[in-house]
């Protein structure tokens, strides 16, 4: 048997992680069909989509529930199922499950039960709409949902808006113009943002823009479908601002009456750079 086939092969007591089309059925794999098709049962977020989808692809197989509100009682009855021998395929409602989905906590409880978990790969919205932003996307950092209100969303945005690796935030329609706003109050409206719409549908769209131009447009235009946000992070600062800033700080402190001592000791308090770096970049500035 090839390396392949015996990839291949559904085991018994295995949670099999299936990733499902985000919007364009012929995006199913190969993989995903036959280990829907040959695992004893499916666990999925919501049953009547996940049947509706199954029905689709012609496979017929037991469902049981698993979704955020039940997910304490039923985590610990599939993997008694699969320490039984049974083999499972989690799915959820779009792309791979686990990512902003239920998943993380029955792959959490597979691990420490020693049950073995395998992956099925396939569509993701946020890898998606990464690589179709055009930003960078040699660092990112996922945000998934904000939290939806209050000071932790402040806290998160105030948080984020510091990040200097690219962005990842998933969005619902009617919250977008209210997120949008924010952003350009955390972020500033100069920032470079791609909102990446109903990706593998027929409406796909992804509009790069700024922030401020995005709250422009989405004036006019009411958001439909379901949205992925990518924003570009806060340039990383360069040795060289770095140096300037600390050089520009220095004369200000002792143009104020400071000593070049005082002044090199509170840069460091305030920046909390080394201080042979400070001293350095004062004196190379005073010679
Ligand atoms: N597990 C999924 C994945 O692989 O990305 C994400 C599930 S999360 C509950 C649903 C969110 O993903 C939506 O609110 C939207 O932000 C994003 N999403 C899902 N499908 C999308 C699509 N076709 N186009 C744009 N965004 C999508």
């Amino acid at each position: 048997m090839s390396y392949n086939e015996e990839k291949n092969k559904v085991e018994k007591s295995f949670l099999y992680l299936v990733a499902t089309p985000i919007g364009n059925l012929s995006d199913i794999t190969e993989r995903a069909m036959k280990v829907l098709s040959e695992v004893d049962f499916v666990a999925a977020e919501d049953t009547r989509n996940s049947g509706l989808l199954l029905s689709r692809l012609g496979i017929k197989k037991p469902m049981v529930s698993y979704h955020d509100h039940n997910r304490a009682e039923r985590g610990p009855e599939i993997i008694e199922r699969l320490k039984g021998g049974e083999s499972c395929a989690l799915i959820s409602d779009a792309g791979m499950p686990a990512i902003s989905d239920p998943g993380e906590d029955l792959v959490a409880l597979c691990a420490k039960e020693g049950v073995g978990v395998s992956i099925i790969p396939g569509a993701c919205a946020a890898v998606s709409a990464l690589a179709l932003s055009g930003l960078s996307t040699r660092r990112f950092a996922f945000e998934g949902f904000l939290p939806p209100s209050g000071k932790e969303r402040k806290k998160r945005l105030t948080d984020i808006a510091k990040e200097e690796r690219t962005l990842i935030i998933y969005e619902a329609p009617h919250r977008l113009k209210k997120t949008l706003a924010e952003f350009s109050e955390y972020f500033g409206g100069d920032r470079r943002i791609s909102l990446c719409r109903e990706l593998t549908k027929l409406n796909e769209e992804v509009l790069r823009m700024t922030v401020s131009s995005a709250c422009a447009y989405y004036e006019s235009t009411e958001p439909r479908g379901e949205y992925v946000l990518i924003i570009e992070g806060v340039p990383e600062a360069t040795e060289k601002d770095v140096a300037v800033d600390i050089a520009a700080r220095a004369e200000a402190l002792m143009a104020g009456g400071m000593s070049q001592k005082d002044a090199i000791k509170t840069i460091v308090k305030e920046t909390g750079l080394p201080k042979n770096k400070v001293y350095a970049e004062v004196l190379k500035n005073n010679e």
